[in-house]
């Protein structure tokens, strides 16, 4: 089951007009929620960055965000989904090809659905390998948009150099991963890039920072280089779908022991305490 403009349906009746303008131009924003335990998680987060990208690229959102937010756990719960995830967008709307946004009548279309997806367990026990490049992408990061050529051409290349990941730098100052932010330890301190306009403001980001703070774990919001990374005790990676993510390898050096250290399994165990709690309540 699907949502599609105004309406649940089976997935297979789902028909998009190619006058969207989210397939002509990317023209669209979007969120990615975890279901824990048939819940949407930090979902007040995902709210806030979801209005504040809509305001950003003068989306209108197509309903206020309680609505929203009862169509997404309608979703949840009619599909029965206990574990995984819920990805909704929202694009300009449909009309001609033309560039300039479309007059007031276009309403936005939101779409959404949930996967099942079981925690990546195996991963987060033994870590993942990374591989740096230049960050290609535009200046607007920190809007959860749907143009993501830049994070897809970046994340493929890493994968035909035999990397799992890849960690972004502008001229050498780390930026995020692909699709998760990335974090370093040195000296018992947690460091990773403020939340500017060359990062995705990732609500994992968020919460990991939250519960260092709570658990007096030293950390700064604080630029670092590629040669720190190098250098670094741990190193890991934060979002949704990857939690908290030990990176054992970045760019065929081995990064501290070459496995999961003890800060990062600090803060996979105040995270997995933190789901079990339940981020709602
Ligand atoms: N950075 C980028 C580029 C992302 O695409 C994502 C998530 O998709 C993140 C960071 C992590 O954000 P979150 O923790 O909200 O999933």
């Amino acid at each position: 089951m699907m949502y599609y403009r105004d309406q649940f349906m089976p997935e297979s009746d789902v028909r998009i007009s190619p006058d969207d303008r989210g397939y002509y131009f990317g023209d669209g924003i979007y969120e990615v929620f975890r279901i824990y335990n048939g819940q949407l998680f930090e979902k007040e987060l995902h709210y806030k960055r979801l209005i504040r990208t809509a305001e950003q690229v003068r989306i209108e959102l197509p309903y206020p965000i309680e609505e929203i937010n009862s169509i997404l756990e309608q979703l949840v719960r009619e599909t029965n989904t206990m574990l995984g995830t819920l990805y909704v967008q929202i694009t300009r709307g449909e009309a001609p090809r033309i560039h300039p946004f479309p007059d007031k009548s276009t309403k936005p279309v939101m779409m959404a659905y949930c996967r099942d997806a079981d925690r990546p367990l195996a991963a987060m026990e033994n870590g993942i390998t990374a591989v740096t490049a230049d960050d290609i992408r535009w200046l607007r990061c920190d809007l959860k948009t749907l143009n993501l050529l830049g994070n897809v051409m970046l994340k493929q290349s890493a994968l035909d150099k035999g990397a799992d990941e890849v960690i972004l730098h502008r001229n050498g100052t780390v930026t995020e991963c692909s699709a998760s932010n990335v974090m370093m330890v040195k000296n018992n301190k947690v460091f990773t890039h403020p939340a500017d306009n060359l990062i995705l403001h990732g609500v994992t980001r968020a919460v990991v920072l939250k519960l260092a703070a709570q658990t007096g774990i030293e950390f700064a919001e604080r630029a670092f280089q590629v040669h720190d990374l190098y250098n670094a005790d741990e190193v890991f990676s934060t979002g949704t779908t990857g939690e908290v993510m030990p990176i054992v390898q970045v760019d065929k050096r081995t990064i501290g022991d070459g496995v999961s250290g003890p800060i990062t399994r600090k803060l996979q165990m105040l995270f997995t305490q933190h789901i079990e709690r339940g981020s709602n309540k």
